[in-house]
């Protein structure tokens, strides 16, 4: 049941005592780097200065832009000799961050990675077909090495190319993939097409799903279109990739690994600490990180922490899900409204197909949102009526989320263009 059950069931307090002298490492090992060395030169912050985990908050935050400004080689604290590989972000907001790893940090990234995927009922004779890009993408080789190292049979199948994944699935006899939660649901058109059905046709039974924003809804919408559990994955290459949350077999939250990171949840604006399982922004500092050690880094993810002890038995603090970036948020007509809140409306609605797509113009000063949604094949061959029903409803129940009335375009499915990657939700047109 545990991959390591001395450390994932350890005490709180004996996990918090590990946590600080690991975070006393960290800073330690952070100072030989040019920009925490430099940052901690005329000041008085360091190990010693650390007498308790709260402490952490005398050490100045860290920033994508931080990276970004001191990019490539200024956060790396080891001689470059040490380094034996290196990965980025994927770009979602701007220029791609990249971090860098020694031998041992691959080998720490790599044995959470097999916790989690242990933790989901994974074992070794499992077919794992990891359908997520390999290169400088964490989702790839983060996965690949922590299957090998559960001793699954791996296919490296990389993204793309749905009717080959397909195919592999079939030939052989997958049992457990990875995926993005809207590639899987594209990839269940691709299926109808060929008249394959996922939940007879294939032995798939665990599916990883991560590296987006999804909501509940489009987790038991895929749950349901394949017939296989699909487990909620958290990561960001800054803190080296997968591995990070991971949910157990409760599917209920993440459990956020806090022997390898130290959590903290702020408030965005006046970045203090929130109260204890109040919603926040994501604020990690890694443990166990060699190479490239990051102090107190700001996600931009929102979440928070969910207080109650599991009853899976792991003692490791769980978060929700991530509710989106706070980046994601779109102010409309002086309303805050995030993607994931129409995306849970829609994946309730029948008829509704696999993908949407939010367009944000401006016209004389006024903001228009727009949501094109793919409705399914049946019903867009069908009667007008209905799909001017289907229209109606759709407005109606996003007006009841977001207090606004947005414009709906009913489209056919597959006709939103659909990467290998991350889904984009939104196009904004305000911006000159
Ligand atoms: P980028 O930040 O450029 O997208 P990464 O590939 O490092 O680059 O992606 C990490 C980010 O992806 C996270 O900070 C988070 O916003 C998002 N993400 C990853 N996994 C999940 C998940 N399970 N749920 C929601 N968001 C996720
Ligand atoms: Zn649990």
């Amino acid at each position: 049941m545990y991959w390591e059950k001395e450390i994932e069931t350890i005490e709180r307090r004996q996990l918090e005592k590990l946590q600080l002298e690991r975070l006393k490492q960290s800073i330690n090992k952070a100072s030989k780097s040019l920009y925490y060395g430099d940052k901690f030169k005329d000041k008085v912050i360091n190990a010693a200065a650390i007498k308790s985990i709260q402490d952490i908050e005398k050490i100045p935050f860290t920033t994508k832009d931080d990276l970004r400004g001191n990019w490539p080689y200024g956060l790396v604290a080891t001689s470059k000799d040490e380094l034996v590989r290196m990965h980025s972000s994927s770009g979602t907001t701007g220029r791609a961050t990249v971090i860098f790893h020694t031998a041992g940090d691959i080998a720490v990234w790599t044995n959470l990675v097999a916790r989690c995927m242990y933790m989901t009922g994974m074992r070794k004779s499992d077919v794992f077909q990891n359908m997520m890009t390999y290169g400088l993408f964490t989702g790839g080789l983060g996965f690949h090495y922590g299957a090998e190292k559960i001793g699954a049979l791996v296919i490296p199948a990389s993204a793309g190319n749905s009717k080959r994944q397909i195919q592999l699935m079939i030939d052989f006899a997958t049992t457990v993939v990875h995926v993005i939660p809207s590639y899987a649901l594209h990839l269940s058109t691709v299926f109808t097409e060929l008249k394959i059905d996922p939940r007879r046709d294939t032995k798939v039974k665990i599916a990883f799903i991560g590296a987006e924003p999804h909501t509940e809804k489009m987790r038991r919408k895929i749950e349901e279109i394949y017939g296989y559990k699909a487990f909620n994955s958290y990561g960001l290459s800054e803190m080296s990739g997968p591995g990070v949350a991971f949910e157990c077999p409760n599917q209920n939250g993440l459990h956020i690994w806090e022997d390898s990171f130290l959590v903290e949840i702020i408030n965005p604006q006046t970045l203090q600490p929130v109260r204890d399982g109040e919603e926040g922004e994501l604020v990690m500092t890694t443990l166990q990180r060699e190479g490239m050690p990051i102090l107190r880094y700001r996600t931009k993810d929102l979440t928070r922490i969910i207080p109650e002890p599991c009853s899976c038995g792991r003692t490791h603090r769980r978060i929700e899900r991530i509710k989106g970036r706070t980046d994601d948020m779109m102010i409309i007509k002086g309303v805050n409204i995030y993607p994931m809140q129409i995306e849970k409306k829609l994946m309730d609605i029948e008829g509704v197909g696999t993908n949407f797509l939010i367009v944000l113009d401006r016209e004389e000063f006024n903001d228009l949102m727009t949501v094109k949604v793919e409705v399914n094949k049946k019903l867009f061959s069908g009667e007008l009526k209905k799909l001017e029903a289907l229209r109606k409803k759709i407005a109606e129940e996003l007006k009841s989320e977001i207090l606004i009335t947005p414009k709906i375009d009913l489209v056919e499915p597959d006709s939103i263009p659909k990467g290998e990657g991350k889904a984009v939700r939104v196009i904004d047109n305000r911006k000159d």
